[in-house]
Parts: structure tokens; sequence; C-alpha cells
């Protein structure tokens, strides 16, 4: 689908391949230092990735909507500011773009659904406001699972997203737009949200960084909820700094979100630079040895897991043993919980609010014909599950013992936390698979969950980052999993850059971003 596509720019295609894969294999970083030394101007920098998605989409169909006019204006916005001298913010002419989940100020916002289709927000969400003040250009918008439920964005009334690294496999979810159009070098830097693993699985499948902060260190205001209770939005990037850059950006109390922490942002840069120095003598990574049994566990993805960690350790960490002894609840827990969650917090798309209304000759069935023909079978499915287990006599078998269970499950990381900074595993038990081959299955995928959704039950801050390929063709990327006790990210970003500096798959260009590696 790529009806929306206005064409970018009267720069007709010609010579210009080598000035623009400079632009698109710079980091957001470097990115962001070419424009504010001078050295780029903004709407150079703009005009690149919008060619490079109008390159590029057709095959992948990662975004939702291309914002052309908008972000050409933002670039010159930048590029004057710059000529008159103005202080240029953090992301000043960085290219980004947003998972659909984000709501956007007079930009169509469907969170992959049918039933916000032709929705134009009103208002800016805080993700939104917050990149533009600090001189972000925003691209468009990113598809998804519908209200972020899936794993390989395959939940979606629109086409599904394909992996740029092998173009029939899956990029992952729910935040699969996002990875595929960062790994194709479509934006700079793209966000997603995570729920249960949506930012860090979906980066793990596309060769990425994803970042879930802490719960509450980045606000949910103008993140459309899934469950409200486990939701974090957060960067997916090529390098560990950018996701450090977009993090400084993003993180910070929000009036307009009451769960959102009123703690200091910290230096993330300066973390991620000292990492860069590849020394983490100091510094000591948990190993959940059992998890490494799980059935399921494809061979090669503990392979690369376990050359990651002997390359922790030859940079100085010290790796112990930990016990997570409700480790292999965690699934079920996430699934009674988001369910119920989810259950509530869609109850308001009932065709008189938001986006789609199919009007009947009563209220009552108004709302059931617009929920009908608004939900994909995905989300139909958890509502249903979700009012079953919140139903007055269920309630304490399902809901009831799942909270209990999430404390339990809290309190192993705070015991494990005592005796390390973080735990080191792999972020999916797989890589990436065909489209279409586990739809018919939705229990296999939720079960593909079972190493990232402990953080989001305990509300840790965790990282996906590159960890190299698959062997054998396709050849499909691996992400290593880092998660530490909260308000941890710059540990975390400190670790994952002397990882990233001792390796270079960040670098690599998938087949299906125009250029080889
Ligand atoms: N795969 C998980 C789910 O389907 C995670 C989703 C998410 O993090 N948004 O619920």
């Amino acid at each position: 689908m790529i009806a929306w596509w206005r064409s970018p720019s009267s720069r007709t295609s010609g010579p210009v391949v080598s000035a623009s894969d400079d632009i698109l294999g710079r980091s957001a970083r470097a990115l962001a230092k070419g424009i504010r030394d001078g050295e780029l101007s903004s709407l150079d920098v703009t005009r690149a990735y919008l060619e490079q998605i109008h390159a590029t989409e057709p095959a992948l169909h990662a975004y939702r909507c291309v914002t052309s006019e908008l972000a050409l204006a933002q670039a010159q916005a930048v590029d004057r500011a710059r000529a008159s001298g103005a202080s240029l913010g953090p992301l000043a002419g960085v290219p980004v773009a947003l998972k659909d989940i984000f709501v956007t100020q007079g930009v169509e916002t469907t969170c992959g659904s049918a039933i916000l289709a032709g929705w134009v927000p009103p208002y800016q969400g805080t993700h939104a406001q917050r990149l533009a003040d600090a001189g972000a250009v925003l691209l468009g918008k990113l598809s998804m699972d519908e209200f972020g439920m899936g794993s390989a964005n395959e939940n979606t009334p629109f086409e599904p997203v394909h992996n740029p690294w092998a173009r029939d496999h899956v990029p992952g979810g729910s935040s699969g737009g996002t990875a595929a159009a960062v790994a194709a070098r479509s934006c700079a830097l793209g966000l997603g949200s995570d729920t249960g693993g949506s930012i860090r699985q979906p980066a793990s499948l596309c060769n990425l960084v994803g970042l879930k902060p802490t719960y509450g260190r980045v606000s949910r205001h103008g993140m459309i909820a899934f469950a409200s209770s486990l939701d974090q939005a957060g960067p997916m990037t090529r390098e560990v700094g950018d996701a450090a850059l977009a993090l400084g950006v993003l993180a910070g109390v929000d009036p307009r979100d009451s769960t959102s922490l009123d703690a200091p942002v910290p230096d993330y840069l300066a973390a991620v630079d000292a990492g860069a120095q590849g020394q983490l003598a100091g510094t000591t990574i948990g190993l959940h040895r059992r998890a490494l049994e799980l059935d399921g566990l494809a061979p090669q993805v503990r392979d690369r897991f376990e050359a990651s960690l002997a390359q922790l350790a030859d940079a100085g960490a010290r790796v112990i043993d930990i016990e997570l002894p409700h480790f292999e609840h965690a699934v079920a827990t996430y699934y009674v919980l988001c369910t119920a969650e989810a259950s509530s917090n869609l109850a308001r798309y009932d065709g008189v609010r938001y986006g789609l209304r199919r009007d009947r000759p009563s209220l009552r069935e108004t709302y059931e014909a617009t929920r009908h023909d608004g939900f994909g079978a995905e989300v139909a499915r958890r509502i249903l599950l979700g009012t079953f287990v919140l139903r007055a006599d269920s309630y304490a078998d399902y809901y009831g013992r799942a909270m209990k269970v999430r404390s339990l499950i809290a309190q192993d990381y705070a015991a494990a936390f005592a005796r390390c900074d973080m735990i080191a595993s792999p972020t999916s038990p797989v890589p990436s698979w065909r489209i279409g081959a586990k739809v018919d299955d939705p229990l296999a995928v939720y079960l593909l969950d079972v190493f990232t959704i402990g953080a989001n039950l305990a509300g840790l801050p965790a990282i996906s980052i590159p960890a190299g390929f698959t062997a054998s063709a396709p050849r499909l990327p691996i992400g290593l999993q880092l998660i530490g006790p909260r308000l941890a990210e710059p540990a975390l970003l400190r670790v994952a850059a002397a990882h990233e500096a001792a390796n270079r798959w960040h670098l690599e260009r998938p087949p299906a971003s125009g250029g080889g590696s």
C-alpha cells in the first residue's frame, strides 16, 4: 500500500548515490553533529531519507503514512535556526518515525487498527512533542500489530511488514514497522512500545538496538494504551549511542502521566562513551542457566548468546549464576494480566468517540457492529479472554492469582540484583520466521515472549542488542538481552556499548535497504 506516497522532493534521481549513502550510513548521533556543525543541511538529510523510503517501501510496507511536507518544513526550520545562530536541540535535523501507537496532532493515528482508521488526533502526545522540541524531523508513522498485540506484525488489517534481512520473513512485533524502517535506513531512529517485548523482540529480529526503559521513566501520555501497567515507550536504533540520545530526550517526569517518574535524567551518552572504551571490570552479569534449557531455544541462538557472554567476560565482566524461581510462570501471568487490562482499555472504542462507526438502529447494535467490524481476530480474542479473567466468579482465580505471581517474579529479580548488576539472556528464543508460518498457532507465538516479559512484569529496564547472525541461510539476526534493576539504564547502555565496540554487526546493511553489507 503506497497510495499515500507523495513525491518527497523536486530532486530527480541522479548521481547522488554516494552523498545519500553517506547520510544514510551515519548514526543519528553523527547526523545531529553534522547538522549542528554546519557540515550537513537538514534539508539534504531529510530528502535522502524520503528518497530511501520511496526506494524501500514497495518491498517492506513499514510505513502507515509518510509526512513528507511536514518533514521538509521541519527540516527547513532547523536549517534556518542554525543559520540564525539559534541553539539547536539534541536531535535537530534527525529524521525520526513513530510506531502508529503514538498520538500525533494532525497526523492520522490508527494504532494498527481498522477501528481507528481515519482518526486524526486533535492533540500532541508527549513523545511527538518532546522529539519535536529536540528538533527531530518527523518522517511518518509506522506499521504495527493491532493495538500492540503480536510478535510478527501479522495481526494487522493492513499489509504485513517484511523483514529487510529476508523479505519473506517477519520483522517481529508488535513494533515491526519501526524495526523494518530503522534496519532499512528509511528513518534514522524510531520509537516503539513494549508491553511484553515489542521493542526488544523486533530489534532482535532486525539486528537493532531496542531499549525498554524502566516503567515510568518515559511518559505514556499519547501512547495508546494496551496494558497500562506494562506499557513503556522506547527507542529502536542501529547503534547504542542513538538509543542513549533518544532516551535522554524522552525521559523525565510528565505532568500529563501520573505514573511517570520524577527522577533526574542522567547523561546516557556519557554512559555509552564510557562503555565504548571496552572495559567492564567491576561489572557482574547474572546468568539464569536454567532458562537456556528451555525447549524451543534454537541452537544457533544459544550459540550466539554464549559467544556474546564470553566477549563480555573477556572485557572484564564477572559472570555468576543466578536463580529466577518463578521464571516459567511469566508467560501465563502476562497473558492473564495484559488481556484483563486490554479488555478494559479497549472498551472506549465504541463508534461514538473515535474512528470507525457502524450506525445501527439502537446504540447497543451500533456498539456491537462497530466493534465486530473494527477489531481483528487477535484483539477480539484478547478482549474475550480479559473479560473472562475479570468476571466476578473468575477474578480471584485468574487476575488475583496472576497479580500475586507478578509480585513473586518481581521479588526474584530483586533477589538476583542483590548479587549482580544485570541479567543476560537471549532476547528471542528463535530468529525470524517465514511470514504466515505461525499465524494459526497463537499459543506458540505467545511462548516466544519468554525472555522479554519478565522485565515488563517487574517494571525493569531492558535492552536488546545485535549479537550476530544465523550461520545457515537465510542469514538472520540474533539479539542479546540485558535486564537491569530500576533506573539502571546507564549501566545497560555502558555494557551494550562495550559489546558493540567489540563487534561490527551494527554496521551491516540488510539486503532490502538498497546496499550490500
Ligand atoms: N508479543 C507480546 C504480545 O503479543 C508483546 C506485545 C507488546 O509488547 N506490545 O502481547
